[in-house]
């Protein structure tokens, strides 16, 4: 134990897991959320570690970089994946949840923790003093950005970003929805829109020539290619959409016994099923317009919207020029960054650096410097190596893959054994760190 706090400003994924980790390592935590005085231009609920697109945390299986990041930080004890196991909503062979309850979950859990005090309040300017981590997200802005960049100088950079919309189970038209797995893989999770040619083409034609919702300096070099919106991609060619979200392959029509051309899916998005979220649907389309041309879709012909899509632009910061590998300032040990403002992607990316960020911090306040990096052996690891590698020198964004790790050093021609050998080398990295942060810090694991 000791006196000294942590300042953890942004409880989203990544500020939720980094306050948990501190504080399950002893360390007091101050953990300041601006919700709901000020809501950011993509956050809508009160409550801490909003999704604020998709419910999906994408795959489970550790044979996918993000399914063995998650099984990493489920070994180190994140909040962030015990919440999300327990709120879990059917979604194949991927870890989806209900939105809500998992929110809640997490705030509760926070809000419990005896180390843990929570203040409901913007913070606009860096701590002078004392150890800190931003965790302000993608959407940074006004007093506490300008106060960064006073700190670290103009090295800022940014993207646009788009979220899918959300339909209502009701007025889905269940005599053309059909609910199946690609391959029949898991359970029958998903709701399929089958489209036959003509259908297609009609649908593609106008999605193409749709009016575009305009967003503030938004120019198509920095869109995210993970997180392209539907138009954007459906430019590229007729098939383009076809071979992406919309891809037909391994699935059924109950009604023709057949293949459809093109298949629009659909996950559930609450535990009840009652909204569902179109899958890859990002878009930054007028709000009528989507309504216009969604409802082309085979069974969505008179769908409501509970929620439209809508596309952001994403700061983040120029990274391997200012952070360490414990997601510190070079300058600067005593400022700590996680989550998308650090350029990782995606809600797990985030939670994970939160993860290590949360650890890193408290073992600077504990004296127990320097705790070793975690290896880059995995997907945690090589994330902070990637993101802070002082030779990357056109810095974009980075998802969980296995093209950051180290290779193995015998070759496997087999991509799934690849793959699992990638996944028992770096889960045997994380046992070690595990061990050693239970011998140094952590009492409760
Ligand atoms: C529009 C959009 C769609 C996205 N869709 C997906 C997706 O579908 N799947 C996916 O994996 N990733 C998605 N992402 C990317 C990313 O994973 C999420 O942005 C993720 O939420 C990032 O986590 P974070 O903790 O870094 O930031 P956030 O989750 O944004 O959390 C930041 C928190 O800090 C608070 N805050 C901000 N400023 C202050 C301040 N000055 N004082 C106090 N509190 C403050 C905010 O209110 C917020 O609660 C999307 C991003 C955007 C912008």
């Amino acid at each position: 134990m000791t006196s000294e706090r942590l300042t953890v400003i942004g409880a989203g994924l990544a500020g939720c897991e980094a306050a948990w980790q501190a504080a399950e390592c002893g360390v007091p935590v101050d953990l300041y959320e601006m919700k709901p005085t000020r809501m950011s231009p993509a956050h809508h609920k009160n409550g801490f570690a909003e999704l604020v697109c998709s419910n999906s945390f994408r795959s489970n299986q550790i044979e996918n970089a993000v399914g063995l990041l998650k099984e990493e930080m489920r070994r180190i004890g994140s909040l962030v994946l015990t919440c999300a196991d327990q709120t879990s909503v059917p979604a194949g062979g991927a870890l989806a949840v209900d939105r809500d309850e998992f929110s809640d979950m997490v705030t509760l859990k926070l809000s419990k923790h005896p180390l843990i005090c929570i203040f409901r309040e913007e913070i606009k300017d860096i701590p002078t003093s004392g150890t800190c981590i931003i965790a302000t997200g993608p959407l940074t802005d006004d007093g506490l950005f300008d106060s960064i960049q006073s700190v670290i100088g103009r090295k800022f950079l940014h993207f646009f970003d788009a979220a899918a919309p959300i339909v209502q189970a009701e007025g889905l038209d269940m005599s053309i929805v059909f609910a199946a797995s690609r391959y029949e893989k898991g359970g029958a999770d998903y709701l399929n829109c089958p489209m036959n040619e003509s259908e297609y083409r009609a649908f593609y034609d106008e999605l193409v020539n749709a009016e575009l919702g305009s967003v503030k300096d938004f120019d198509k070099e920095t869109v995210f290619e993970g997180c392209m919106p539907i138009e954007t991609m459906a430019k590229r060619g007729f098939d383009t959409i076809r071979f992406g979200p919309l891809k037909p392959v391994g699935l059924t029509d109950p009604r023709t016994g057949r293949t459809p051309y093109a298949c629009v899916q659909l996950r559930r998005d609450d535990r009840s099923a009652s909204l569902y979220n179109m899958v890859g649907f990002q878009t930054r389309l007028k709000y009528s317009e989507q309504e216009r041309v969604f409802r082309m879709i085979p069974g969505l012909h008179n769908a409501n919207f509970s929620r439209f899509g809508v596309m952001h632009r994403n700061t983040y910061l120029q990274s391997p020029e200012l952070l360490t590998r414990r997601y510190s300032l070079k300058n600067n040990p005593n400022i700590f960054f996680a989550g998308q403002i650090t350029g990782v992607e995606g809600y797990v990316e985030s939670a994970g650096s939160g993860l290590l960020a949360g650890i890193y911090s408290a073992g600077k306040i504990l004296k127990k410097e320097p705790i070793e990096p975690i290896s880059d052996r995995t997907v945690l690891g090589a994330m902070a190596a990637y993101i802070s590698d002082p030779q990357i020198r056109v810095f974009q964004p980075m998802n969980a893959n296995f093209g950051i790790i180290p290779a193995l050093s015998m070759r496997i021609r087999n991509k799934k054994e690849k793959n699992l050998a990638y996944a028992e080398r770096s889960l045997a990295e994380v046992s070690l760190f595990r061990d050693t942060l239970f011998e140094t810090m952590r009492k409760s694991i």
